[in-house]
């Protein structure tokens, strides 16, 4: 078993695509509970005002009462905001509908881009030791909005969920572009950490071309670990289950934690350089 590292700052590690529908929610929950699964202590911050993060992990709507509109208001701290999960060492700061006002509500603010990371920060002072969490995922809406422009100038890295079709690649210079601006003006340290195909479907010719394509265009960025398509990582959020514990041994569960431990070999790669 693989053993993380403590007393450091968590990995930040943005879920950005500004497409919906391309997995960034379903691998935000299931990459977070595959890292769970072998000893990381993980945050996910729903930062999606559809809220499906939370609800994929369980929370209902009522026991949202402190959400991360609260948060990027500055209402409350994020740690006021954090909930447990079913999963041991996952935990989510769940959203809800009040996250759609958020961006009108902070626009004059001259630190409105920087609301995300004070909230980090301001966790990771008061963490402590021991119950710190080693990476924390945001799960971004599907815009290049405000929202997410928090999430990049917070986050050590982008991870961008590309679903294999036809326009795959459709919109990724656009988000390219986006995190190099973000890098050049608010987060110098800004990564793109990698991309991973979702919903591969080996018995449509297309998958296979849209694979070839994204690897020509973004070379060792992408991951090798490629998520299938998979029916039962789609029924998991209606039970409001990650598919780990939906079902563990199905193609899908099986697929998250490859990409888990593929993130860590990253991380170690990077460490060591
Ligand atoms: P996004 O957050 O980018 O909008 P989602 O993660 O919500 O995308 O995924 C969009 C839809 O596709 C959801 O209904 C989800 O259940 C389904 N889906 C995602 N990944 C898979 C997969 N590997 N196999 C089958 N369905 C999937
Ligand atoms: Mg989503």
């Amino acid at each position: 078993l693989h053993r993380p590292l403590r007393g450091g700052a968590p990995r930040v590690l943005a879920l950005a695509n500004q497409k919906g529908g391309v997995g960034k929610t379903t691998t935000a929950i299931n990459l977070g509970t595959a890292l769970a699964a072998i000893g990381e202590r993980v945050l996910i911050v729903d930062l999606d005002p559809q809220g499906n993060a939370s609800t994929g992990l369980g929370i209902d709507r009522r026991s949202r009462r402190i959400s991360t509109y609260d948060v990027m208001i500055g209402a409350v701290s994020l740690g006021q905001a954090v909930l447990e999960t079913a999963v041991p060492c996952l935990s989510v700061a769940p959203s809800t509908l009040d996250l759609l006002g958020v961006e009108l509500e902070i626009a004059a603010d001259k630190d409105r881009a920087h609301k995300l990371r004070k909230a980090i920060d301001d966790l990771m002072q008061h963490a402590d030791e021991g119950e710190a969490f080693t990476y924390i995922l945001i799960d971004c809406p599907p815009s290049l909005n405000l929202l997410t422009i928090n999430a990049l100038a917070a986050s050590d890295a982008v991870l961008v969920p590309l679903q294999c079709e036809f326009f795959a690649l459709e919109g990724l210079s656009q988000l390219l572009t986006t995190v190099e601006q973000v890098k050049t003006a608010l987060n110098p340290r800004l990564t793109i950490h990698g991309i991973v195909l979702t919903m591969y479907d080996p018995r449509n010719n297309l998958s296979g071309q849209v694979v070839a394509d994204v690897k020509q265009f973004m070379g060792s960025k992408v991951y090798d670990t490629i998520i299938p398509r998979n029916v039962r990582v789609s029924e998991a959020p209606s039970h409001g289950k990650p598919v780990l514990l939906y079902d563990l041994k199905c193609a899908g569960a099986q697929a998250y934690l490859r990409l888990a431990s593929e993130i860590i070999q990253r991380e170690r790669a990077l460490r060591a350089a």
